[in-house]
């Protein structure tokens, strides 16, 4: 007689599959195992979940399949690391065998057992203690520092740490992480960023504290051979340390004793398709069940990571997070001034202001260098005839096809579809079609234009140079480009919110973001804490260095073209209070009953009309009904999403609220196997997919 095993692989939330699939098993096998197995005309990649010795399961009236192979030169994947894929495939409303094989790297899926052995031959065992190595000699912390690291040292957490931008946060990870190995020196830490450009920088400065050796990135920049080898080296504890994007949450590292979140508020890291996680809210429930202390850290907290870190007070016990604040930059540094120009004081169809082209010009005069900021890419959002008022639509979505000048294309930002720009309008035959708007391609060109005629100390011509999704398709290119403006090559930087985040500036003394108005009135209640953040996160880069600035005597300055001067966000803002703007979003949260005073979830179908789309919607809600506990659950009425269709295919959603998790959590378990049935019901007619997103970033 054989063992039973129950495996999970690879089966969407939506297939038939249940969660797990049973096979024999000729040898014993652990739980965490990693399996090959038939799965109808294939052979797939799965983890064991169970295993039943041969006495201990009676054969089912239906043979069960025998197992393909086992990868057993692999030592199984741990029981706290199949507890974080089973908590969630739970909370996100996903099968198990999705979640397990999507936190796996893809190449193991194409390994034999024999593949995969020789693979970790030639990977070896952990030779070197960490730290053997270390080229730079650590900075003595700064007051603010060390009084976080006191705390971080002495109490559980989890930590919020409240740091400016350049308070030095990035030195508490590092100290954080090198008394643990000191202490620990076996342990393993795990260290995320919200975006992949920023992972070269922080590598660069993990590698030259802690040897290279000890340090591996994991992210989806990488190649599948790259992301294996990380892989390994983590689940087989020679990595010390992992840096990577929201994936790593996942991986396996079995002496996990510290995860670091770093710009914690971002909303990257959450996951958007598929299985949508939150992999900052993953970090912390991976945290308490593995023991390991957990960093968060941000200069502008989501609202919800401040909420849970309030002081107590006033008969409030106060949040289960420990806020440390570092509101201090390091060296004397002094935050950017905000400016602000009154864009309806300018002429019309002013770009840049005449007081803001000044100021540049002034900085590409002295050497300095200067970023300007513009959430939007390409040429121009939308290509026009004035005369029959064509406009450049895509026909597959509810958007315009955006103009990028570059290669004279057409673009659709959310469906890919390209054309080459007409000569003429396709309507009317009009060749004088023109640009409507603008993108960060024309801000650039534009700068080119008003600067031609200054000079650069050296009196050298002006260099501008632009990063975004566009400039930096090809492998290396982000690389190549940051460098350049680490190196002082570039003058004036123009960019999309990518340039905003993390960078460690030396010389940018000006950053001026040209039109962010678009979020103050945005039907998101989310949308002015991201445009905060983001300003807070723009003013950042600028003055880092205070020995640069007192050397140069210049002063920072962060620049913000808007309508709204008078908006209380811009107040803020120029006081640098993110306390002040945060206390003032929650007073409007709680009587609105808004996250994070409420719980949500989104139900969102996509049909081949809108009517299908939201007639299953509401059927689902019909249904919810009846479930236990449905009362304490406000379900509203199915409504279009913003974009409505995208590549042809129509979508809705329907917002689903309670001031309780489990209550919220409760329906959403029961509810799933009727959404399912609906599906094949007439009320299912039409539909393409249904999804359920939990804690959804943006409704
Ligand atoms: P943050 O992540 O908070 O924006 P960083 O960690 O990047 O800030 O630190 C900003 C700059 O200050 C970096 O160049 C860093 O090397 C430097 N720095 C940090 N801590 C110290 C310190 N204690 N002494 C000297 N320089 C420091
Ligand atoms: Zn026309
Ligand atoms: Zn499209």
């Amino acid at each position: 007689m054989s063992w039973c095993i129950e495996v999970a692989v690879q089966a969407p939330a939506h297939s038939a599959l249940g969660d797990v699939l049973s096979y024999t098993c000729p040898v014993s096998v652990a739980p965490g195992a990693l399996v090959r197995v038939p799965l109808g005309r294939r052979e797939v990649l799965g983890v064991v979940w169970a295993a039943h010795a041969p006495d201990a399961w009676t054969p089912p009236a239906m043979a069960l399949k025998p197992v393909a192979g086992v990868l057993d030169a692999l030592p199984p994947l741990g029981d706290a690391w199949r507890d974080l894929v089973a908590f969630a495939a739970r909370y996100y409303q996903r099968s198990l065998g999705e979640i397990a094989l999507a936190a796996l790297p893809p190449q193991l899926r194409d390994l034999s057992a024999a593949q995969l052995a020789r693979r970790l031959k030639r990977q070896g065992p952990a030779t070197r203690a960490p730290g053997t190595d270390a080229a730079t000699p650590a900075v003595a912390p700064t007051a603010e520092q060390a009084a976080a690291l006191a705390r971080i040292e002495a109490e559980a957490g989890p930590f919020l740490l409240f740091g400016s931008t350049g308070s030095g946060k990035t030195e508490v990870y590092l100290r954080s992480v090198a008394a643990l190995l000191e202490r620990e020196p076996a342990a393993q830490a795990l260290v995320m960023v919200p975006e992949i450009n920023l992972t070269p920088q922080l590598e660069a400065r993990f590698k030259a504290r802690f040897g290279a050796d000890a340090v591996v990135s994991l992210h989806s920049g990488m190649t599948n051979p790259q992301r294996l080898a990380s892989w390994l080296a983590a689940h087989g504890g020679a990595a010390r340390i992992v840096l990577g994007t929201r994936m790593a949450v996942f991986a396996s590292m079995p002496s996990l004793r510290l995860i670091v979140v770093d710009e914690e508020h971002d909303p990257s890291y959450k996951q958007q398709e598929g299985a949508r996680y939150s992999a900052r809210d993953l970090a912390v429930w991976r945290g308490r069940r593995e023991g390991a202390k957990v960093i968060l850290g941000s200069a502008t907290p989501s609202l919800e990571s401040w909420h849970r870190s309030r002081p107590a007070g006033d008969g409030d016990a106060g949040g289960s997070y420990l806020r440390l604040a570092m509101p201090s930059r390091v060296g004397a540094g002094a935050l950017p001034a905000v400016r602000l120009v009154d864009m309806n004081l300018q002429p019309p169809k002013t770009v840049l202001s005449g007081a803001l082209l000044d100021a540049i010009g002034q900085r590409i005069a002295r050497g300095e260098q200067s970023m300007v900021f513009l959430n939007r890419r390409g040429y121009a959002p939308v290509l026009a005839c004035g005369d029959c008022g064509w406009k450049s639509e895509c026909p597959h979505c509810s958007a315009y096809r955006v103009f990028h000048k570059i290669d004279r294309t057409l673009r659709c930002h959310h469906c890919g579809f390209t054309e080459r720009v007409p000569r003429a309008c396709p309507t009317c035959g009009n060749p004088d079609i023109a640009p409507v708007g603008r993108g960060t391609e024309r801000l650039e060109e534009h700068l080119g234009e008003l600067f031609a005629a200054v000079r650069r100390p050296d009196g050298s011509a002006v260099r501008i140079a632009r990063i975004d999704a566009d400039s930096t398709r090809k492998q290396g290119a982000l690389e190549t480009q940051l460098a350049a403006v680490h190196a002082g090559e570039v003058d004036v930087l123009v960019g999309t919110q990518m340039i905003a985040k993390g960078h460690d500036f030396r010389r940018i003394t000006l950053v001026a973001a040209v039109n962010p108005d678009g979020a103050l009135f945005s039907s998101d209640f989310r949308a002015p804490e991201r445009l905060f953040g983001l300003l807070m996160q723009s003013a950042g880069r600028a003055g880092r260095d205070a020995a640069y600035l007192a050397a140069q005597e210049s002063t920072a300055e962060m620049w913000i073209q808007t309508f709204h001067p008078q908006h209380p966000l811009f107040a803020a803002l120029r006081r640098h209070d993110y306390a002040v703007f945060a206390e003032g979003e929650l007073k409007e949260r709680v009587p609105a009953g808004m996250p994070p005073f409420a719980f949500q979830a989104l139900l969102r179908a996509d049909a081949r009309t809108q009517e299908a789309a939201q007639a299953f919607l509401n059927a689902a809600s019909s249904a919810a009904d009846g479930l236990p506990g449905a009362e304490r659950v406000t379900r509203y009425p199915a409504v279009p999403l913003t974009i409505q269709r995208v590549a042809n295919v129509e979508r809705a959603q329907m917002l689903i609220e309670s001031g309780s998790r489990a209550a919220l959590q409760r329906l959403l378990a029961q509810w799933q196997p009727l959404l399912h049935e609906l599906r094949r019901q007439p009320e299912g007619k039409g539909v393409i997919r249904w999804l359920v997103d939990v804690d959804p970033q943006s409704i």
